[in-house]
Parts: structure tokens; C-alpha cells; sequence
């Protein structure tokens, strides 16, 4: 499997861009979670990375919640997508998230792009809700979620394409629980910041070496000590392959 960083910031990082990254997929390039500057995001990234990453190419996003530091990138990428569709045709990308931010994307949205009432969220993007406790297929991955501990519903995911399997953490604070789920996976993203809504990093250093080892850090403060850890910290534009 193989994933291109578009960004490692926390929400209040000044110089970089917020956690996010493509999945190569077998059927397609997976979004997981859309933070400012996103388009840009995914220039930067290609230029990066050996990925010609086109947003008009990218059919499926993950998303983990609805803090805007994950989600302000649909707005340039709805309308980006909604505008070529009235020239060209074409499908609306899906968008793959847990029950509760389905419930609440469009009140997230809709004061900038319900175009004075005419337009609805089903107009920019077909939403899927991910089943609870089952699996989807996205894109040729196999495709489960997990809620974390967040102050609004965020959840993590394992997508897996029969041979190898990734953990995405999502934002959420310290829960073994979830780590233990995550580590059944072949390479795990967390998070890590500061405050009780977000995982210490020193609860990541102290879990079993082998689970480190395939283990990588994303959602970093801007002052984060890289040498505070034993652990992978990812770089925007980084391409993982595992
Ligand atoms: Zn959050």
C-alpha cells in the first residue's frame, strides 16, 4: 500500500498545512480528511512525490470529523468539482464518514455554498454513511471505522486492500482501546498534541516497540521536539510505501 502526506499540522499551526493525506488506491486515490489550503496541499504534494495528484481525479474522501482543521477544504474542493460538472458532466465525488458528521456536515457547509437556498449537499458530494461495526468498499480498499474520544464525534480508520492494512488514529485524546484496534494494521498514523483532546506523545512512546515501529506522528504542534520521540514523525509530501 502506499499514502502521500498532504500535511501534519494541528489546528493552530502557523507554517503547515493540517493532517491529511491520499491513499493509492487499487480503484482509485482516497482523500482522508480536507483541511485548509487543501488544493494547494495537493500541488505541493505532487510536486513531492512521484503522484500526479488531481483533485478532479480524486472520487472518494475519508472523514474522520468536522473540526475545521479537517474539514474546510470541502469548500474549494465541492465547488472546484461542482463548477467542472455544470461544463463537463462527470460524478459527484463520495464522501465517506460515520453516522454522527453525516448527520451535521451540511450545517458546516451550508452557509457558504447553499447558493441562496437552491443547492444542498447532495448537489456537491454523494455521501455515504460508513456502517457501524462493518465494512465498506472504497475504491478497491476495504474500508472500517472506529470512534475516538473528541470533543465533537471523530473516528479513526483501517483500510486494507487484502494484502496490507493502514491505521488512520483520527483526533482523539489517550485511548488504548484505539491504539489496540489500530495496531492490527501493517502502518498506524497518529495523532499527537497537546491538551486533554488530543494523545500525548508520551503515552505513544511508552507502547510496545513493535507497535512503534510501525507507528508514524501526525497533528504536531509547530513546537513539537522531534527528538521527544522514538517515533516516526510524517513530513507533507512524504510517499510511504508499506
Ligand atoms: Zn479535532
Amino acid at each position: 500500500m502506499e499514502l502521500v502526506v498532504l500535511g501534519t499540522g494541528d489546528a493552530f499551526s502557523r507554517t503547515r498545512t493540517g493532517a491529511s493525506a491520499v491513499v493509492l488506491a487499487p480503484r482509485g486515490v482516497v482523500l482522508i480528511d480536507a483541511p485548509d489550503g487543501l488544493l494547494r496541499a495537493l500541488a505541493e504534494a505532487s510536486r513531492a512525490s512521484d503522484q500526479a495528484l488531481d483533485p478532479m481525479r480524486i472520487d472518494d474522501i475519508l472523514l474522520t470529523h468536522l473540526h475545521g482543521d479537517h474539514v474546510n477544504g470541502l469548500e474549494a474542493f465541492g465547488f472546484l468539482r461542482w463548477v467542472e460538472r455544470q461544463r463537463s458532466g462527470g460524478t459527484r465525488p463520495r464522501l465517506h464518514t460515520h453516522a454522527a458528521a453525516a448527520a451535521r456536515l451540511w450545517e458546516r457547509l451550508a452557509p457558504a455554498m447553499d447558493q441562496g437556498g437552491d443547492a444542498t449537499l447532495a448537489d456537491y458530494f454523494d455521501v455515504r454513511v460508513l456502517p457501524e461495526g462493518g465494512t465498506s468498499d472504497i475504491a478497491g480498499l476495504s474500508v472500517r471505522h472506529r470512534m475516538g474520544i473528541h470533543p465533537v464525534p471523530s473516528c479513526g480508520f483501517l483500510l486494507s486492500d487484502g494484502a496490507r492494512t493502514l491505521g488512520w488514529s483520527g483526533d482523539t485524546a489517550w485511548d488504548p482501546a484505539h491504539v489496540e484496534w489500530l495496531s492490527q494494521a501493517d502502518f498506524v498514523v497518529h495523532e499527537t498534541s497537546g491538551g486533554p483532546t488530543h494523545t500525548p506523545v508520551e503515552r505513544l512512546n511508552a507502547l510496545a516497540p513493535d507497535v512503534r515501529a510501525r507507528m508514524a506522528l501526525i497533528h504536531m504542534p509547530d513546537d513539537f521536539d522531534p527528538a521527544c520521540t522514538p517515533i516516526r514523525l510524517l513530513r507533507a509530501g512524504d510517499q510511504v510505501r508499506f
